[in-house]
């Protein structure tokens, strides 16, 4: 009897290799089977072995190469023919990153599934632009949202962003004006300050800021484009607050 390989759902963090975990770094270099997205960085699949075989299962908003139910089918064909294989994923695998899905296909087909996190892009970019995604002065609520197209205008963001709270919107680059518009519909000042992080982490990362009401003639006009997060809350202009503080002190 063929004995059944493992699934790893490897997160592979925002771009950098020197953000991967050790568990991902050493899952990766001995791998025979990389299965990934677009989102991994080169740099990080350049690290597999000479023999190892890769396969790009990339997946952008224009171009689908592979649905997910046939990705979840060829994880579990591969597995059950006795390969050991590397799910290699940009972020974190269970931060939109349809990992859940993947490891649920896996469990029902009796495939042994072990999960290796990573940085999200939201931590990443936080860390590269110097952003905190809370401060006690600022922001003590984080959200995650995704602004793509689908069901955009369904979501329900009221509440998440405005005083005292920061809200990460991954995959938005694409809906700007119509998330703008949301926000301020909400209730949210046109003034809140917001940044765009484009390429966290990788050499050719930008980081941009204006008030909520640019948002979309900045990402035109800057040419902004995926993958990028757009951050919205007072902590993306820290040194202003800083400031505020300080005047205040001594008023
Ligand atoms: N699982 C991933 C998210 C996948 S969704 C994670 O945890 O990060 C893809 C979205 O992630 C992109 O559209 C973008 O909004 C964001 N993203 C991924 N890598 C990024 C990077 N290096 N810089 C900025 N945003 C990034």
């Amino acid at each position: 009897m063929v004995r059944t390989g493992t699934v790893y759902l490897v997160g592979a963090g925002p771009g950098d290799p020197d953000l991967l975990t050790l568990r991902a770094a050493r899952l990766i270099e001995s791998a025979g089977l990389i299965i990934h997205d677009g989102l991994v960085d080169r740099a990080i699949l350049a690290m597999a072995g000479p023999d190892a075989e890769l396969v790009s299962v990339a997946k952008s908003r224009a171009r689908h190469t592979l649905p997910q139910d046939a990705i979840n089918a060829l994880l579990v064909r591969e597995a059950l023919a006795g390969r050991d294989v590397v799910r290699l994923k940009g972020g974190d695998p269970l931060v939109f990153g349809r990992g859940g899905e993947e490891a649920e296909a896996c469990q029902a087909a009796g495939v042994p599934v072990e999960i290796v996190p990573g940085i999200s892009a939201a931590n990443g970019a936080a860390a590269a632009a110097q952003i905190a995604l809370t401060h006690r002065d600022a922001s003590s609520v984080v959200s995650f949202v995704a602004g793509q197209c689908k069901g955009l205008s369904e979501q329900d963001w009221a509440g998440l962003a405005g005083k005292g709270r920061t809200l990460v919107i991954y995959m938005g680059v694409k809906t700007a004006p119509q998330i703008a518009e949301k926000l301020m519909a909400d209730g949210l000042s046109p003034e809140m300050p917001l940044a765009v992080i484009e390429n966290a982490s990788r050499p050719n990362m930008r980081v941009l800021r204006g008030p909520l009401a640019a948002l979309p003639d900045l990402v035109v006009a800057e040419r902004v484009k995926s993958p990028a997060l757009i951050v919205i809350g007072e902590v993306t202009a820290r040194e202003d607050i800083a400031l505020a503080a300080l005047v205040e002190a001594h008023a």
